[in-house]
């Protein structure tokens, strides 16, 4: 009895606290001016605006401002409606059928507008470990505030007035350098695991620490990643390994007990000496590029995660008797049906990380026409790279990858000697082929 009247009173706390008036920070204390915001965001909350509705920037562009980052897009929060937000922009659409939102192009830039949420109540549909399948409810700013998930992430920035509102402290966590769950942790990773990913990914990228509560539940509560839909999981795994700061995410998300499942076989491969000092140069060397704002192909890293696996099939279809150009075609078919299934991969995707797997015996051939005919594949740049790291990771000689970087560089003559002697067997082969062209491809090596 005295149990539930004490709940009683701190729900009833909770409902307040959501329901409560925000700290209003203005710029001459936070100082991120309106210039500092994209123009289509500006455009989009001043056109909403001008249309009575109320609109701010929120999320992680107001975040990553405060703490001196480059926000990567910015999203616009909103009382209008879809529909409203689609009158009020000729180029624009709803998308998503869970929960609308409105993409609306200005210039380069599409900005997503989503409508203020509102509570979870009991009529929420969720699965049987508690997370909410559909949640297509409109509230009021403050209700949205509270559905979010970190105080830092609870932030609307105003460009009219240029001032913050902050309603969960975040400005003040932000400043402690700390990322804490608005909420009860334990029921917020139970109505969406992801938080527990999210919670990772942010912290490492910002350089944040979680803060104690919103950490301890996360070793325990793992297990309900298995239930989250491949499709969201995998793009999820994509932001964290896109984040600039996958090394750490990944580091992090083993001392969590967070890697099982997630990408399936990330624990063998990672089980592995040798697969683990493959994986972790591959992602350093993304990790990298990220930064310096090169661009990055989910294909390649998916290339780099699962190409240890490819190996050990290989292996064993060779030690079989399979001959190796075949075995090696099966053993990419085999990985990647695996993990497609679970992993989600489109089609596109697994297409370039089989174009990259199947380039690797090409880089052996180093005699005759053939290194000429490599260096024209489309993909030959994606697969040289993934050779170099194969021979960073000790997987092949280094002597292979400086060849081919010293080939790409040389010019006509200097490429004609650096050729290999054709071994005998290549050229009876090719001899024979020229007889009966159709037979085989230049492409396939000696076995
Ligand atoms: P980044 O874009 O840097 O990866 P972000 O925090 O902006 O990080 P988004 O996925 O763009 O992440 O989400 C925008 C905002 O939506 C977040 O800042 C947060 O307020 C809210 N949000 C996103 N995912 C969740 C979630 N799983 N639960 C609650 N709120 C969320
Ligand atoms: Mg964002």
């Amino acid at each position: 009895m005295i149990r539930k009247l004490i709940s009683r009173v701190f729900s009833g706390k909770k409902a307040q606290a959501s329901r409560h008036e925000p700290a209003v920070i203005p710029v001459s204390s936070h100082g991120i001016t309106r210039d500092r915001i994209s123009s289509g965001s500006r455009r989009v909350c001043e056109t909403l605006q001008e249309h009575g509705f109320k609109a701010y920037v929120v999320g992680g562009a107001v975040r990553d401002l405060l703490i001196g980052a480059d926000p990567k897009d910015f999203d616009v929060a909103t009382n209008a409606t879809p529909e409203e937000v689609r009158r009020a922009f000729r180029r624009s659409r709803i998308i998503g059928r869970r929960f609308q939102i409105v993409h609306v192009m200005m210039g380069q830039e599409t900005l997503e507008v989503t409508t203020f949420r509102g509570t979870l109540d009991e009529k929420t549909k969720t699965d049987e470990h508690g997370r909410v399948l559909h949640d297509n409810v409109f509230g009021s700013q403050a209700e949205d505030a509270a559905r979010r998930d970190f105080t830092a992430n609870a932030l609307y920035y105003d460009p009219a007035t240029e001032a913050v509102l902050d309603y969960h402290h975040g400005v003040g966590d932000l400043k402690a350098r700390t990322l804490r769950m608005i909420g009860e942790p334990r029921a917020r990773y139970r109505e969406d695991p992801v938080r527990m990913l999210r919670a990772v990914r942010l912290a490492a990228k910002l350089g944040l620490s979680i803060d104690p509560e919103a950490k301890k539940p996360i070793r325990e509560m793992a297990d309900l990643l298995e239930n989250v839909p491949a499709a969201r999981l995998f793009d999820e795994m994509l932001k964290l390994l896109t984040s600039g700061h996958s090394v750490k995410c990944i580091t992090q998300l083993r001392d969590e007990g967070l890697h099982h499942g997630l990408l399936p076989l990330l624990d063998v491969i990672l089980e592995q000496p040798m697969g683990e000092k493959f994986v972790m140069a591959a992602l350093a060397n993304t990790d990298d590029r990220v930064r310096r704002g090169k661009g990055t192909s989910p294909g390649f890293l998916f290339a780099t995660l699962l190409w240890h696996e490819v190996l050990a099939h290989w292996e064993k279809l060779k030690a079989s008797g399979e001959l190796k150009i075949p075995a090696l075609y099966q053993a990419m078919d085999y990985v990647l049906d695996v993990q497609s299934e679970k992993l989600a991969i489109t089609r596109r995707i697994a297409g370039d990380i089989k174009d990259i797997w199947s380039l690797q015996p090409r880089f052996e051939q180093r005699a005759g026409k053939r290194p000429y005919a490599l260096l024209e594949q489309p993909r030959f740049r994606a697969g040289y790279d993934f050779l170099l790291l194969r021979a960073q990771a000790g997987e092949i000689d280094n002597e292979v990858a400086e060849w081919w970087t010293e080939f790409q560089n040389a010019d006509g003559n200097q490429r004609g000697e650096m050729l290999l002697p054709e071994a005998a067997g290549d050229k009876k082969k090719r001899r024979r082929k020229r007889k009966k062209p159709a037979a085989a491809t230049a492409d396939t090596p000696a076995t």
